[in-house]
């Protein structure tokens, strides 16, 4: 195995298990190429940790084990999965759920690589070269612990440019049934893992969904709805429900749901709009229960101060047509956005509405989408739940 060195004072981070390094920390790489598995060491040769080199400029190494005696093999990879996948045991009776992410990437242990379960349908993101090139592995490990009709490719074509890789999409095992529904609390979704958005359906407002349905009064939006994450569940609690997305797919999808789920939403509340503009069109006192989960605004942290200005204007629309003693549900999907900077967002858009803003409920990504203590970077989805005075 090769060994990279790293730079005088490097170490620190890594060795508090931060998963990433980048290259101007990297003293001596030889001629280790992407994806091989390296050993990774001090300036004074202390070992740190094993790790995948990586095939670009910014993240040259991502760490996978600190453990010096492991061997890190194709059993190591399946022994990984399999624990990430027991993690989420209790989830799917907690959640009454045949879905969930069962490996999330570095807050897994398992950098470059997602997984997320549709009930008996896997699909996989493969991000880094070391994931790719383990991709037997993986896929003999899916299939042993999870006997899945299919495994299905889908790679976030932004996240593989940011690896330097290709974006690869396509069926890895078996065959895929005709539809594939999953439970949520109750609630039943058709996901569609080929055509759909993210890997089909966004499993990390979960929580969210089922909170937001409990706030829910009177009439109600759902901006940015997709195929009714939350409007399945505010449908039973809201005196009308209007949903907007600019995907026709999204809402015929949505509308299959509904039926699905035994609710009924006239066609004319089903809107296919760009959902900035319809709710800067709404009247005042319009509605009492707004849920706002726009795409993720700022892809990367040099886009956060347009995003910040979008996320303003967004929320400041809904403060103006929300009825006094609203409730506003915001997202922000953004990793580069912080809490804070979220908060200050809504402050301003307050501030601009001429409304009092009471913070009542912070919202957060779901448990199969974990927060790695090392790795902050794992964190991304904030969301609050607003009373507007
Ligand atoms: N709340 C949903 C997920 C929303 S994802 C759920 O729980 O399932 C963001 C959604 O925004 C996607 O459905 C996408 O089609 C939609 N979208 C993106 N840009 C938009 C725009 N300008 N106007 C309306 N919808 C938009």
């Amino acid at each position: 195995m090769k060994t990279v060195t790293l730079a005088k004072k490097k170490e620190k981070l890594p060795l508090s298990h931060h998963p990433w390094i980048f290259s101007g920390a990297i003293a001596e790489k030889g001629d280790a190429a992407p994806g091989e598995i390296v050993r990774v060491v001090t300036s004074e040769g202390v070992f740190i940790a094993y790790g995948h080199m990586g095939s670009r400029a910014q993240v040259a190494l991502h760490l996978l084990e600190w453990n010096e005696s492991a061997v890190v093999d194709a059993s190591w990879f399946a022994a990984k999965i399999r624990d990430a996948a027991e993690r989420r045991t209790a989830l799917y009776e907690r959640a009454g759920t045949n879905a969930a992410r069962i490996v999330y990437s570095e807050a897994d242990l398992l950098p470059g690589l997602i997984v997320d379960r549709y009930d008996d349908v896997l699909v996989v993101n493969i991000l880094t070269p070391g994931m790719d090139a383990l991709r037997p592995a993986i896929i003999e490990a899916l299939t042993d612990e999870f006997s899945p009709k299919a495994i299905y490719e889908r790679t976030d074509a932004h996240a593989a440019k940011a690896e330097g890789m290709t974006a690869k999409d396509g069926l890895l095992f078996g065959a895929l049934p005709a539809e594939t529904v999953i439970t949520e609390y109750g609630r039943k979704f058709i996901v569609d893992a080929v055509g759909g958005q993210k890997t089909g359906f966004f499993l990390d407002q979960r929580e969210n969904r089922r909170i937001a349905a409990a706030y829910t009064q009177g009439r109600t939006l759902d901006c940015f709805c997709y195929t009714g994450g939350f409007s399945m569940g505010v449908a039973t609690r809201a005196s009308s429900l209007t949903a907007v997305d600019s995907s026709s797919a999204a809402l015929d999808m949505l509308k299959k749901n509904a039926a699905l789920n035994g609710i009924a939403i006239p066609a004319e509340n089903i809107v296919c709009a760009n959902a900035f503009e319809y709710i800067r069109g709404a009247k005042k006192n319009s509605f009492d229960t707004i849920v706002l989960d726009p795409p993720k605004l700022a892809p990367s942290r040099s886009a956060v101060p347009k995003a910040l200005r979008a996320y303003k204007d967004v929320n400041l629309s809904a403060m103006k047509c929300i009825s006094p003693g609203g409730i506003l549900i915001t997202f922000s999907c953004s990793g580069g956005v912080s809490r804070e900077e979220f908060r200050t967002v809504i402050s301003w858009a307050a501030k601009d509405a001429g409304r009092e803003v009471q913070f009542i409920h912070a919202l957060s990504q779901a448990e199969d989408h974990p927060v790695r203590a090392s790795f902050p970077e794992s964190e991304y989805l904030k969301g609050e739940v607003c009373r507007i005075i």
